[in-house]
């Protein structure tokens, strides 16, 4: 809506505001904590979330953890999945087990899916965010925008301020979501209708303004952005009714400690998911809700379910009998909730790549695949250090459109898999094979750790138009990195002092870009030597720029060499790779080796990557860790990269 005549109130600027801060717009705060971008940070909650909802942690979400610094408090606090296991009813209809699976995909990531609940994580993200701000980035509670005005006339100007938000300071009582009087915290309040009001600024409030050069959206599921952009949320929600428990089991049951999924004779399915501290989670499928009479949700278009009525017992009774002939019981029950399983994405994920909507906001499915946290913080992983750089004069704004083309994608991919998996879970016994479930498991499995998210050609991606994102596109040079997926992690070697260390761990979000110039076996091969020595040059260059794009955090030229140690120097590397800093101190952590160390197995990062020694091969790797780019490791190839940044890069536009 336009914002309203009001008398004059507290105005401000800002780079960026982002609008909630569940996962999706903590880990937005947390690019511009790092990139140091001025943010606005808003919920209209009083608190955070203190316990429950989401849970599951992919592989590749604590790859991204380790490189904001962090992913070692995950490690030591969360469950880790490494078992499957598939229940299925006798004849007499009891359940017995049937298969025993990997959880995941091994080895696909260091990391496996873990489980711990969102509050937590939301804390780590909340931590690192003050770390890296200086306490200067923080959520504003509880404030809520109640108009919101764009100026598009500014066409794609990064320096001016086109969008004005009025913000309205909440009340503490006007905060707290209603918890329909139940004891146990629940999730209720946010799982049917939704709890958005729609109000309108009025004299007399406690409103500010603040004047934004960007907006994210990351207000959930009701996301009142995206209702201000008229975006619309398409598809479709069933009649089907899932309880959640987090409990503290006393249970004869043996897999408890492991992941199950169980489907009973006549009672429906559930989910086992063992979690951190003793806890279990347990998604139950509810056959019997009761309904608020015959009155249909604005929102589903289905029964609104009476929430007043589902309680933790209830739910509790559905699972002891889909457990017969095991016994449950409860020793504490931490939370609960129960969800209606829709499937929705919204047909934009931006309006005129100045306000953009981000998380549930953008889509929304059933929890039971673990996504909706890890794809909601992947979208702005995804975005938010493209805005960073529009943002600082640092890039195009160009590079705003690959959000959308990039993440609209995998929320399609991820609501197709959600279908298959709903439909599954939801079936009668006997209306799918444990063949087919299983099946459909196994190959979402991948999908689910996050690993095989392959971005299409674009600005920030080098690779044929027409490649179908269901086929990697390799380069010859490194046959096993795909193009427009993220770089697997290897063992690595720091040529200064001999420190093995993997890779993922010396390639942080400092929102730089990385040239890892692999130049092979340049002691072996002499024309690779001269070829060291030409990219050298060229970098070193004044009109290369390199020395400033360092000290803007836009590029870090990296080598990677694979040569017998015993007969590399150190002064063998050009001084680009090496350079001093104001002081004269030198970087010693820009030149890696893929050699054999004395004290554990490395050298194999070549073969793992499919990169010839006696060719090697040069690769742009994005700020958030996906391979933009493979070139030969020559003067020509240097040039043909540097075109390619020259495409979005300010400064490298400059020179080229
Ligand atoms: C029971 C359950 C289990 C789940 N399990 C998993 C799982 O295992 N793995 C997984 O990945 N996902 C899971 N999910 C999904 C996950 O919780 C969501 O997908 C995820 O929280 C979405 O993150 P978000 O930041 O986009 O939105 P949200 O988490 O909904 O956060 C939105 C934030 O915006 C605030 N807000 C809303 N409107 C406004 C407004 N107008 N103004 C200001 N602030 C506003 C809200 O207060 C909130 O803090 C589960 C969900 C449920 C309910």
């Amino acid at each position: 809506m336009a914002v309203p005549e009001l008398a004059p109130l507290k105005e401000s600027k800002v780079d960026v505001v982002i609008v909630g801060a569940g996962p999706a717009g903590y880990m937005a705060a947390l690019w511009f904590a790092r990139m140091g971008i001025k943010a606005k940070f808003i919920d209209k909650r009083s608190t955070k979330i203190f316990t429950g909802q989401a849970d599951g942690l992919q592989p590749r979400v604590l790859e991204v953890f380790e490189t904001f610094g962090f992913v070692d408090r995950a490690i030591k606090e969360v469950a880790v999945g490494y078992e499957a296991c598939f229940y299925e009813p006798d004849d007499e209809g009891k359940i017995r087990l049937v298969d025993k699976q990997p959880e995941g995909v091994p080895g696909i990531s260091r990391f496996n899916g873990s489980v711990i609940h969102q509050g937590r994580i939301e804390t780590w993200i909340s931590d690192a965010i003050e770390e890296f701000s200086k306490g200067e980035l923080q959520v504003e509670r509880p404030l809520l925008p109640e108009a919101m005005e764009v100026d598009t006339s500014v066409g794609d100007s990064t320096t001016e301020y086109p969008v004005k938000m009025v913000l309205k300071k909440l009340p503490d009582n006007d905060a707290g979501p209603d918890q329909f009087g139940h004891k146990v915290e629940n999730g209720l309040y946010r799982q049917f209708d939704g709890d958005q009001k729609y109000e309108v600024p009025k004299e007399g409030e406690d409103l500010e303004v603040v004047h934004a050069k960007y907006v994210l959206g990351c207000d959930g599921a009701h996301s009142w952005v995206r209702k201000q952009l008229g975006i619309e949320h398409k598809g479709e929600t069933t009649d089907f009714v899932w309880g959640v428990l987090d409990i503290v089991p006393i249970t004869d049951f043996p897999n408890i400690r492991k992941r199950c999924s169980i489907h009973s004779k006549n009672d429906g399915s559930i989910m086992v998911i063992p979690r951190e501290n003793g806890l279990v989670r347990l998604y139950i499928q509810l056959r019997e809700v009761d309904h608020e009479g015959d009155k249909l949700s604005e929102v589903t278009g289905k029964k609104r379910v009476d929430r007043s009525k589902l309680t933790a017992e209830q739910i509790l009774a559905t699972a002891q009998k889909i457990f017969y002939p095991f016994s449950l019981e409860v020793a504490e029950t931490h939370w609960f909730t129960a969800y209606q399983i829709g499937q929705r994405v919204a047909t934009d994920f931006q309006k005129d790549n100045r306000v953009f909507i981000a998380g549930d906001a953008c889509h929304t499915h059933s929890p039971k695949a673990g996504q909706g946290m890890n794809v909601s913080m992947m979208d702005t992983f995804n975005l938010a250090w493209k805005i960073g750089y529009v943002v600082k004069g640092l890039a195009d704004p160009s590079i705003l459109h690959t959000y959308e083309l990039e993440r609209h994608a995998v929320a399609d991919d991820l609501i197709a898999y959600d279908l298959q998996l709903s439909r599954l879970f939801s079936s009668k016994p006997g209306e799918i094979s444990t063949e087919e479930f299983r099946s459909v498991i196994e190959k979402g499995g991948a999908f689910t750790t996050g690993c095989t998210v392959n971005y299409d050609a674009s600005v920030l991606i080098d690779k044929p138009a027409d490649r179908p994102r269901t086929e990697p596109y390799y380069s010859a040079l490194a046959s096993n990195l795909a193009i427009g997926m993220r770089l697997p992690d290897t063992r690595i070697v720091m040529q200064s002092d001999g420190r093995p260390w993997w890779f993922n761990q010396r390639l942080p979000s400092t929102g730089e870009f990385r040239l890892l110039v692999f130049i092979g076996d340049y002691i072996n091969n002499p024309s690779l030597k001269k070829q060291m020595a030409d990219i050298g040059e060229f970098l070193a260059r004044p009109e290369s720029n390199v020395a400033q794009l360092r000290r803007d955090a836009v590029l870090q030229p990296m080598l990677v060499h694979a040569s017998p140690q015993a007969e590399v120097t150190w002064d063998d590397f050009p001084a680009v790779f090496r350079p001093r800093d104001e002081r004269g101190v030198m970087d010693y952590w820009s030149v890696l080796a893929d050699t054999p160390t004395l004290h554990e197995k490395t050298g194999d990062a070549y073969e793992k990557y499919g990169i010839s020694r006696e060719v090697g091969a040069a690769i742009v790797l994005r700020p958030d860790g996906y391979v933009a780019k493979v070139a030969e490791p020559t003067l020509e190839g240097i040039e043909d990269i540097w075109r390619f940044l020259g495409g979005f890069l300010t400064a490298v536009k400059a020179t080229t």
